[in-house]
This record gives structure tokens, sequence and C-alpha cells, in this order.
């Protein structure tokens, strides 16, 4: 099999990159264009802790992969990359199995390529924290959060029924991703209460541990204070400054970084979810290229590895930005990536000159606090400045970046369409997922 252009990954980055170059390309794009996924549905990732506790449902959400790479023009192929040659420009991808794993319904297969880009995102990054891989939940792929989910209704259940009538979640971690879970958590405990009745009403203490000096420390300080008063307000526990060193089936053990003589603290924990950092996966050392110390790919200013034709977007990019920091893992990187590279490959198709590197602009944050509430900052050219925003707008605003990548994939048309469905759905069968 032979692609011009291969693109290995259909998450933020990879889906945008093929749908521009497939309708680039019309109908030839079928034979042009190949996306290569593990999984055969895409779900935008920063709404993963959506569909952990069940406020989005990812039956309606997933966009099936064949669907669109029929209407957007490319080829798609479901496998899991098994390795990779950049020199010889190749790669061959696992074989897939039947349910039972018995069966291979597509045997392994080798793909040759013009032109190819790994944009396959990242996983956690445990720390080595003892326990932390064990015994915490992830929100790396839908079926995490899908599988985080059913666990929740569970102990929901438990907690409801059970003697203490409290349930102790303990997230690991107060970027966005924690940050935005526990605001989704509370709002799903307050959908979820009227079922029990009053008899079975159940409490539910959410403790964030940051190892920062502040939550959302990546971000603007303003929205940090910002997001940690709602937090609190709505009596979620915060821990700055304090580290995870162990986590256990039913604690987590954390070191106050500011009292490093003080024993660390233990605290109880029904469920643990660890949204601690990221690190790319372990096997993307044994491609031939080089990577980073979070196994990131090293690329160039133009996205491109020491191999002509080959190229890293998104997380599992190590991209060079300034003060030789490399770029965040952050959604509106992997976006603004794959436009650039769509763009390049066009060009050259064209047979147009195209010079210019990758710059990233940044637009600003966006935090979502739950149902009506959010927090960010617009920067440069969308506000002129760097503007402060709260509260309904900036859920508003969140909500619509969702959109955006909805459009990029669908169009605006469909994206229109698909939302008001959804809206309808939620209308009939309320927020939250039950089952
Ligand atoms: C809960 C959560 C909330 C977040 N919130 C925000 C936010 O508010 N703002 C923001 O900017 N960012 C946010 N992020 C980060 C953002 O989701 C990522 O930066 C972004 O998705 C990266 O895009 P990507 O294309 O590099 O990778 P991904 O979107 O992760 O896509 C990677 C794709 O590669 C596929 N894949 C992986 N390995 C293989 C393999 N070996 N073979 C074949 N296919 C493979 C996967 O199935 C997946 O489809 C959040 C992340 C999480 C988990």
């Amino acid at each position: 099999m032979y692609y011009d252009y291969v693109v290995v990954g259909g998450g933020a980055g990879g889906l945008e990159l093929v749908s521009r170059l497939g309708r680039h390309f019309g109908r030839e794009g079928h034979d042009k264009v190949l996306l290569i996924d593990k999984s055969s549905y895409h779900i935008w990732k920063p709404t993963l802790h959506e569909v952990a506790v069940g406020t989005l449902n990812p039956q309606q959400e997933g966009l099936s992969y064949s669907i669109l790479a029929r209407s957007n023009h490319f080829s798609f192929a479901c496998g899991q990359l098994l390795d990779f040659d950049p020199e010889n420009k190749s790669l061959t991808l696992e074989a897939v199995f039947d349910d039972e794993n018995e069966a291979a319904i597509i045997p392994e297969r080798n793909i040759r390529f013009g032109q190819c880009v790994l944009a396959i995102g990242s996983g956690s990054n445990f720390f080595n924290t003892p326990g932390a891989a064990e015994h915490a939940y992830v929100l790396e792929h839908s079926l995490d959060a899908v599988d985080f989910q059913q666990h929740l209704l569970n102990l929901f259940s438990k907690a409801a029924y059970g003697d203490n009538k409290n349930l102790d979640v303990v997230i690991v971690g107060a970027g966005a991703t924690g940050v935005e879970l526990a605001a989704e958590m509370l709002e799903a405990y307050h959908e979820i209460l009227p079922i029990f009745g009053s008899s079975q009403k159940f409490d539910i203490h959410i403790s964030l541990i940051e190892s920062a000096p502040r939550i959302l420390a990546g971000l603007p300080e303003r929205i940090s204070v910002q997001a940690a008063q709602a937090l609190r307000a709505k009596s979620v526990s915060i821990y700055e400054s304090h580290r995870a060193v162990e986590v256990g089936t039913d604690f987590v053990l954390m070191a106050d970084k500011l009292r490093p003589d003080a024993e660390p603290q233990r605290i109880h924990a029904d469920v643990v979810v660890w949204a601690a950092g990221i690190k790319a996966a372990e096997s993307n050392a044994d491609y031939g290229l080089p990577v980073n110390r979070l196994n990131q790919f090293e690329v160039d200013t133009h996205l491109q590895t020491p191999f002509a034709g080959v190229y890293a977007l998104g997380d599992c990019a190590a991209c060079p930005w300034h003060d030789d920091k490399i770029l965040p893992a952050r959604a509106q990187v992997a976006h603004q990536q794959a436009s650039y590279l769509a763009d390049k490959w066009w060009h050259e198709y064209k047979q147009r000159p195209f010079t210019q590197s990758f710059v990233y602009k940044d637009y600003g944050s966006l935090v979502s606090l739950g149902n009506n509430q959010g927090v960010g900052n617009l920067m440069g050219s969308l506000s002129g400045g760097n503007f402060f925003i709260e509260g309904l707008i900036a859920k508003w605003m969140y909500m619509s970046l969702h959109l955006k990548h909805h459009a990029a994939i669908l169009g605006y048309w469909k994206t229109g369409l698909l939302a008001i469905a959804r809206l309808a759905q939620s209308r009939v069968s309320g927020r939250l997922k039950l089952h």
C-alpha cells in the first residue's frame, strides 16, 4: 500500500489535518491521503472529563472515522502503530482482532508513504510515584473515560446505600484537566442526588493536589485565583505546593513542599484520578527518531524530524518555542500545527513556494468550572490585548472551541445541525448519562 500523505493519529490535530487535505484534493484524496488511528471513532480529548462524569455521551459524541473519511475525501485504516521506518518511509500496523481477541479481522499491514506526520498524542506522567499506575484512574483515551464513568456511577450508588453516606474523591494534578474534572464531577453529583431521594442523600468531598504553588500554574495568575475561589466555594479542598508521593487502594500520601521535614499526610480516597502531567508513549523511542525525556519526537520549526518527509505535531511533538522552551501540550497548538502542515503540503503539491516556519499564536485560555461558569483570558488578535473573561460568557466561549473543532472536520452546516440535535436529546434524556 502506498499513500502520498499519511497521518498517524486522528486526534485534535491529525483529524483536522486529513480533513483539510482531503477536501483540498476532492475525490482524488481517497487515493492520496490516509488517516491511521487505533480507535474507530473520534472524541475531542478536551471533553474527556465530561465523558468521565457522564455529562457527555460518547455514543452520541463520537464521530466515526469511516464516515468522516467518506465525506472529507481521505482513506482510513484502523490499527495501532507497530513499527516505523523513517529512512525507507514505511510503517507497519498491528493486526486488528475481533472482540474475543481470537481471530484477526484485518491482518498486519505495511504502508509506504511520501510524507508522514505522527500525531499520536500523549499519555499520563506518573513521575514514578509508587502505586499511581496501579490504583489511579487516568483520562488518556475515551475508553478510560467510559470506564471511569461506570465506576463513578457505582461509587455514587455505594455512597448512597452505604453507612457513612460519603464519597471521597482525590484528583492529583490541578491543571485544566484536574480543575475541570472537579467542577464537572460536582455537577454530576447534583444531577444524580434527586434519584436517590432524601433518605439516601450522601456527601461528596473532592480534594485537588497540586505540586505547584497555585492551581492552573501554566495560566495567568488571575485565572488561577478566580478558579480556586470558585472551587473552594463549592467545598473542594485544594492542596497547593503538595506532591502525591504514594497512591494506595484507598488513600493518597502527600508531602508538603513548603515543610520538607514534615511527615507526609495521608488522605482517604474512594477513588483517585491522576491528571498530573503528560508523557508520550515509551514505544516512541523505538521508531528511529530522536525523542526528548518525555518521549516526544524532536522536530524543527517546520515540524519536521531529522528525516525528510517525516513530521510530528501536537502532544507527541517537542517543537521549539521561546527561551529554550517547547510548545505546551494543548489542543490550540495541535490545531494550529494541523493548519500549518495542511497549508505547507498543499503549497508544495501545487509547486508554490512555502518557506515560513510554524509560529504559535496564543489566543488565551479558557477553563470550564461547571454549568454556566467559566474563566479565562483572550489574547492577541481576538481581543486586541489581554482580556479577562468569566462567568457565562467564558463558558460559552469555552463551548464554542469544541464547536470550532467540529466545524473544522464536519463543516459549519453539519456542526450546527448536530449541536441542535444534541441539545434536543439532552432536553429529553437529561444532562447526565446514567447507564
Ligand atoms: C480531560 C482533558 C482536558 C483537556 N482540556 C484542554 C483544554 O481545555 N484546552 C487545551 O488546549 N487542551 C486541553 N487538553 C489537552 C488536549 O486534549 C491535547 O493537547 C490535544 O488533544 C492534543 O492533540 P493531539 O492531536 O496531539 O493528540 P490527541 O488528541 O490525543 O490524539 C491522538 C490520537 O492518536 C491515536 N493514537 C495514539 N497512539 C496511537 C498509535 N500507536 N497508533 C495509532 N493511533 C494512535 C489516538 O487514538 C488519538 O486519536 C485536555 C486534555 C484532557 C485529557
